[in-house]
């Protein structure tokens, strides 16, 4: 059977047709710059790539395209051919726990989680839209980031700020990159040859975005990212976690706006903030003190966010990386793991070879690079539907 992937951003639409199971991928084709004169559209299929550019002026017209593009393809004829449509969706609030068959109440739900994740939920809803009037009797299922960390106990999830803040405006921990979490999670156990709910783990996505989780017994029970994709680690230019009083500052002393205040945070900060760079292969091969400094900094918060989940989960069976600078470089994870308590040792050689264990086969606890596949995960969750 065929299942579509759709992740529709503010300016683009990432759509990967899967056949399943197998998950053999059909097709990949990503759309940029819908709205901003001339996109680009870059499609894989059968092991090539090719690169296009045209006029493409919203998200319906970028869906039109994609399935053009896969009729003269020969791998689709249209889009209500498929037997399911898996969308991403970044925000659950509190209503979503797990994936969902989309109908008018939950685009309506998706619809008033808005104000929670004004540039991510808006640009899903409008994927959904658009594949909804596409195939209106396809299912389409929901599969939202934060649903994988909504367990996390009480403790985990509040801010210490006053209750009502909480039970009147809803501002708490959510977590993201669940749907990453939740894959990698899953793959470690395949590669541990235990049940996820045997598992204690912490695993590190970490790419552009970037975020931590603890894992117990296969539950997220704590997460670096939190109200918003910008807490936790220092990321390619988001700041991660800084001290509050610090925005207060910037606004009643710097006289920054409100705007320019959250451009600073999150466009302007993290690695890109301190040494002018966010490409984590470019800074790595930088003499510059900057360029040093920048990946110190945050690899120390990586190294804190560790230390701080070992010691909330007691026994932790795996330490897990994941994302482009996860999954690509052995600099990182071994700085990362340097001076790891209890001995704790990682196998150089595997390290260096991106090998799946790169911990040394005496260490109890397990390091592992394990690629990520959010789409693919996305493509699992709607087989649950078609099945039932
Ligand atoms: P996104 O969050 O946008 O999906 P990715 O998961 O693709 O991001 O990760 C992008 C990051 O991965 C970039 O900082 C890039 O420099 C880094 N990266 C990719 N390959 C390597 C590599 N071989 N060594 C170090 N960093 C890498």
């Amino acid at each position: 059977m065929k299942i579509a992937v759709i992740n529709s951003g503010s300016s683009s639409i990432k759509f990967q047709l899967f056949y399943m199971p197998g998950a053999k991928v059909l097709a990949n084709v990503l759309v940029e710059k819908i709205g901003e004169g001339s996109s680009q559209i870059t499609f894989k299929y059968d092991d090539k790539k090719n690169i296009i550019s045209a006029v493409i002026k919203d998200h319906h017209e970028g869906l039109k395209k994609i399935i053009s593009l896969l009729r003269e393809l020969s791998i689709l004829k249209e889009l209500s051919v498929v037997d399911a449509i898996g969308h991403r969706v970044v925000h659950g609030g509190e209503k979503f726990h797990s994936a969902v068959l989309i109908n008018e109440d939950v685009i309506k739900e998706i619809e008033n989680l808005i104000p929670l994740a004004p540039l991510h939920n808006a640009a899903n809803l409008e994927g959904i839209l658009v594949a909804r009037k596409k195939a209106p009797l396809v299912k389409q299922i929901a599969v939202f980031d934060t649903a994988f960390h909504f367990h996390m106990p009480k403790e985990a999830y509040l801010y210490a700020l006053p209750y009502e803040m909480y039970e009147k405006h809803k501002i708490r921990r959510y977590g993201f990159h669940g749907t990453s979490h939740a894959f990698v999670l899953k793959q470690t156990a395949l590669e541990l040859k235990k049940d996820v709910k045997e598992l204690n783990i912490i695993t590190l996505h970490l790419g552009n975005g970037a975020s931590a989780c603890a894992i117990e017994k296969g539950i997220s029970i704590d997460t670096s990212m939190g109200f918003t994709p910008l807490e936790g680690l220092v990321m390619g230019t988001r700041s991660g976690d800084v001290d509050p009083a610090i925005l207060i500052y910037m606004q009643r002393v710097l006289g920054l706006s409100v705007d320019e205040v959250d451009a600073v945070l999150n466009k302007k900060s993290g690695l890109l903030g301190i040494c002018g760079e966010n490409d984590v292969r470019t800074i790595i091969d930088s003499d510059d003190e900057k360029a040093k400094l920048a990946l110190n900094i945050m690899i120390r918060r990586i190294k804190k966010y560790i230390g701080s989940y070992m010691a909330l989960l007691g026994s932790v069976d795996a330490i897990v990386f994941s994302g482009g600078i996860g999954e690509n470089s052995s600099y990182i994870r071994e700085k990362v793991l340097e001076n790891l308590p209890c001995g704790i040792k990682m196998d150089k050689f595997a390290n260096e070879a991106n090998a799946t264990f790169i911990s040394n086969p005496k260490s109890e606890i397990k390091f592992l690079v394990i690629k990520t596949d959010e789409e693919l995960e996305i493509a699992q969750e709607c087989l649950k539907f078609i099945k039932s």
